[in-house]
């Protein structure tokens, strides 16, 4: 396989720590997957093949949808997205402004904590009813300023969260 930038060879490695950052999240690593990166040093031509991205994406949010930390802006974007709204059609859902969508997403606002739970619940019920509202409780029940660092892998065709090492 020729590289389209420069046209030397490129070459498959497999198994290589990806950092999905294509995700709009920045602290995503897949493993198991397969990069075709050119062999020309100077031109770093590099593709990603990522199978199932649709899995990937619904684990991601329900990952993110869980977790005690309150969200930061780029976890609210993908979930909103995933969800398949675009930040007007979200506003008016939720009944906020766009220009307040808008803001958390920048991170010039916060979130309001009644609007991150009722957003976090729509990713939660999206293919099974919700229903462990003891859960509840502990959604955004911290306040951080970092993204988790997450890392999936891919096996068989199907991702699983995996360890950091
Ligand atoms: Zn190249």
């Amino acid at each position: 396989m020729k590289c389209f930038t420069c046209g030397s060879e490129m070459s498959i490695h497999k198994n290589s720590l990806f950092h999905y950052t294509n995700s709009g999240l920045s602290k995503v690593f897949l493993r198991g997957i397969k990069t075709i990166k050119c062999r020309n040093k100077s031109c770093a031509e590099e593709e990603v093949i990522i199978p199932n991205i649709e899995e990937l994406h619904q684990l991601l949010a329900e990952k993110i949808a869980r977790q005690s930390n309150t969200l930061l802006p780029e976890e609210m974007r993908f979930l909103r997205t995933h969800l398949g709204f675009s930040g007007v059609d979200f506003a008016k859902a939720i009944g906020v402004s766009p220009e307040t969508v808008s803001r958390w997403e920048k991170g010039t606002v916060k979130m309001k904590e009644a609007s991150e739970k009722l957003l976090r619940v729509l990713i939660l019920s999206k293919f099974a009813p919700f229903r462990n509202y003891d859960e509840l409780v502990e959604f955004a029940s911290k306040s951080t300023k970092t993204p988790l660092k997450r890392f999936f892998k891919i096996d068989h065709s199907h991702w699983q969260e995996s360890g950091a090492a």
